[in-house]
C-alpha cells in the first residue's frame, strides 16, 4: 500500500485476561504502557475472577491511571470467555489481544500495529521460540495443532497463539460470532479478511504459575476441534460402514466353511468381535454425545460472561446493549463523532 494510504489509529485497545496473576500485573502494566506511549490508547484488564490478590491490584492500577480499563467478571470463566468479554468492552479503532503473564511481549504491538497501517486487518503473532515451557507442554501443542489442521478448514498457523491484533471491521465479524465454545484464534482465522504474521520470541512466564492444566488442555483442544469440523462424526459413519463391509463379506465365507464341513465353533473369535464393535458403538456415541452436549450449550444462549463491576468505563454508555455501532465506541472512548453528510440526492 503507498504511504498515502497509510491509516493511523485514533484508539488503540489492548485487551488482557488476568486471572490470579497479583505477582506481575504491575509489571505487566508498567510494560505496556512504556511499550505503548506514542499511541492514545485504552488498556481494558479482564479480572477473571481472580482470588490472590489481583483485584485491590487491578483497582489501584485503574485508579492511577485513567487509561487502565478494569472488568471484574463474577466468577472465574475461563481464558476465551475472559478475553471475548473484553473484546466486547473494547472501543478503539485497533484491538490487541495478548496474555498478562508476559509470555507475550507488549514490546510487539507497535510492529503489529505497522503491519497495520501498511493494510493488514488481522496481524496475529508467530513464535519462533518458546522459553519455559515444558517438553510435555511443546508436544502436546505440536500434535493438536497438527491434528486441527487436518481435521479442520481452517488454515491455523501451528505456532500461532491468542496474541493477534485486529482491525475495528475485523473485530465486528468475530463478535458478530456468538458461539459459546470459544476457539478464538481459530475464529479470527475463519473470518479471512488480509491477514499478516509477525515473529516473536515467546519468553517464559514473568511469575506464577500456568492456569492450564492438562484436564482444561484437554477441554480446550475438544472445543476447538469440534467447533471447527465435522469430521469426528464422519468417522464414526466409516468405521461403522467398515464393520458391516466386513459382516457383508463374512456370511458368505461362514457358510461356505459350514458347507464344507470344516466349521468351527471359534467363542473366543465371536467374543473378540463383540467387544470390538461395541467398543466403537460406544465410541461412536460418545463423539455423538460431545456435538450434542454442545448444541444443548448453544441453544441454552447463556451469556458467556457475567460483569461483576467496571472501573473507569467509558461514561456514559454503560449498559452493553448500547456499546453497538462506531459512534457509541466514539463517545465511550470520548472521541468526536464522525461526520457524516449525506451525498445530495439525485432530483
Ligand atoms: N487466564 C484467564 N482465565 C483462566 C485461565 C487463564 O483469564 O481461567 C489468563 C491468564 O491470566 C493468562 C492467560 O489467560 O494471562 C494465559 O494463561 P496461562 O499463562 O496460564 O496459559 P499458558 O500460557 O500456560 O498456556
Ligand atoms: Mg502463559
Amino acid at each position: 500500500m503507498s504511504a498515502n494510504k497509510r491509516r493511523t489509529p485514533s484508539l488503540l485497545s489492548v485487551v488482557a485476561p488476568v486471572y490470579n496473576e497479583a505477582e506481575l500485573i504491575e509489571t505487566f502494566v508498567q510494560r505496556t504502557c512504556a511499550a505503548l506511549a506514542d499511541y492514545s490508547f485504552e488498556l481494558v484488564l479482564v479480572n477473571d475472577g481472580s482470588s490472590d490478590g489481583s483485584e485491590e491490584a487491578l483497582d489501584r492500577l485503574a485508579a492511577a491511571d485513567p487509561r487502565v480499563r478494569v472488568i471484574h467478571l463474577s466468577r472465574n470463566f475461563g481464558h476465551q470467555a475472559a478475553l471475548t468479554a473484553g473484546l466486547e468492552h473494547a472501543t478503539g479503532d485497533i484491538v490487541a489481544m495478548l496474555d498478562s503473564d508476559l509470555q507475550d511481549p507488549p514490546e510487539l504491538i507497535p510492529t503489529m500495529i505497522a503491519r497495520w497501517e501498511e493494510g493488514a486487518d488481522v496481524v496475529y503473532a508467530v513464535r519462533e521460540r518458546r522459553e519455559g515451557e515444558t517438553a510435555f507442554k511443546l508436544a502436546t501443542a505440536s500434535w493438536f495443532y497438527r491434528l486441527f489442521n487436518k481435521l479442520a478448514q481452517v488454515d491455523l498457523e501451528p505456532d500461532s497463539g491468542d496474541f493477534r491484533l485486529l482491525d475495528r471491521r475485523a473485530l465486528d465479524a468475530l463478535l458478530a460470532m456468538t458461539e459459546r465454545s470459544r476457539f478464538l484464534r481459530g475464529m479470527t482465522v475463519w473470518i479471512g479478511f488480509t491477514q499478516t504474521a509477525v515473529p516473536y520470541e515467546r519468553s517464559a512466564r514473568y511469575a506464577g504459575e500456568t492456569k492450564y492444566t492438562l484436564r482444561r488442555m484437554l477441554r480446550f483442544s475438544l472445543d476447538a476441534i469440534a467447533s471447527f469440523s465435522h469430521v469426528p462424526l464422519q468417522i464414526s459413519t466409516y468405521l461403522g460402514l467398515l464393520c458391516a463391509g466386513v459382516a457383508f463379506v463374512a456370511i458368505p465365507v461362514v457358510i461356505g466353511l459350514r458347507i464344507a464341513g470344516s466349521y468351527l465353533p471359534g467363542f473366543g473369535t465371536i467374543t473378540i468381535i463383540m467387544l470390538l464393535i461395541g467398543g466403537m458403538v460406544l465410541i461412536a456415541l460418545g463423539v455423538i454425545g460431545e456435538y450434542v452436549g454442545r448444541i444443548y450449550d448453544e441453544v441454552k444462549h447463556r451469556p458467556l460472561y457475567i460483569v461483576r463491576e467496571e472501573r473507569n468505563q467509558p461514561a456514559p454508555w454503560q449498559g452493553a446493549g448500547l456499546t453497538q455501532g462506531p459512534q457509541a465506541r466514539r463517545a465511550r472512548a470520548g472521541l468526536p463523532m464522525i461526520e457524516r453528510s449525506a451525498p445530495p440526492r439525485p432530483q
